[in-house]
């Protein structure tokens, strides 16, 4: 029988997805999606081709790089046309226009014709983003948005960059997050809005564990409405 589940992650930076969604992902045995990432990565090659204000290039630019997304113990690895760029999709120039890159229509078909197709329902995925439950996947079995204060996805978000080793300011951090927020969540296309139906987690005094559990918690549930066993890993 299939096993396959689809889980949407959606909400703004910093609050939790990509914590929970790696975390559940592994637990369930689901191939995970990181779609942050894509968009970061058309931003990078816009970036590398002087492309930043010029749509029609960067949607040509984004119709023919090969993007390919994986995802080990390591992490999440990004490669474009063949080249592994999963550091520099993180740099502040990234943080700086994805925002802007993410608002062009065509790049976003593009993007979610992508993720549509990547997705193996049969062995289940988590898919994380700002539109999965409302747009990539609005039949999603489980559509879960996460919420925090910017003060404390501020300071998760600069504690990744310092971990990581680069000198980040929180402030600046805090800055980008609530400008990208603003943008997100204002743009005419799949803006960030939570579905109807998807069950909001405000992550901001709990741990990652609790969150962990409430989501897993909704996916259970689902699973027993599905007749679908879950294999889920205790470690
Ligand atoms: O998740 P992450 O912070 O890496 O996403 C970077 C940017 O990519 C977001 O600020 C947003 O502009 C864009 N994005 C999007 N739709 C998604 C995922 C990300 O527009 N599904």
């Amino acid at each position: 029988m299939s096993k396959g589940l689809i889980i949407a992650i959606d909400g703004p930076a910093g609050s939790g997805k990509s914590t929970s969604a790696k975390l559940i992902a592994k637990k369930l045995g689901f191939l995970y999606i990181d779609t942050g990432a894509m968009y970061r990565a058309v931003t990078y090659i816009a970036l590398e081709n002087e492309a930043i204000g010029n749509e029609k290039k960067i949607v040509e630019l984004a119709r023919i790089s090969k993007l390919e997304l994986r995802f080990d113990e390591s992490g999440i690895i990004i490669l474009l046309n063949g080249r592994d760029i999963s550091k520099e999709i993180r740099s502040d120039q990234v943080n700086r226009h994805v925002s802007d890159v993410s608002r062009i229509s065509d790049v976003r078909k593009l993007l979610v014709e992508k993720q549509r197709e990547m997705s193996r329902k049969d062995q289940g995925v988590v898919m994380e983003g700002r539109d999965i439950g409302t747009v990539v996947f609005p039949d999603a079995d489980v559509k879960i948005f996460l919420t925090a204060s910017l003060d404390t996805r501020a300071i998760r978000r600069t504690k990744e960059y310092i971990d990581n080793g680069s000198e980040v300011v929180v402030d600046d951090i805090k800055n980008n997050l609530s400008s990208r927020d603003k943008i997100d969540s204002s743009r005419t296309d799949s803006p960030l809005t939570k579905a109807p139906d998807a069950v909001v987690i405000d992550t901001t005094k709990i741990t990652i564990d609790e969150q962990i559990n409430l989501i897993l918690d909704k996916v259970k549930e689902k699973a027993k409405q599905k007749n679908i066993n879950l294999d889920i890993k205790t470690e």
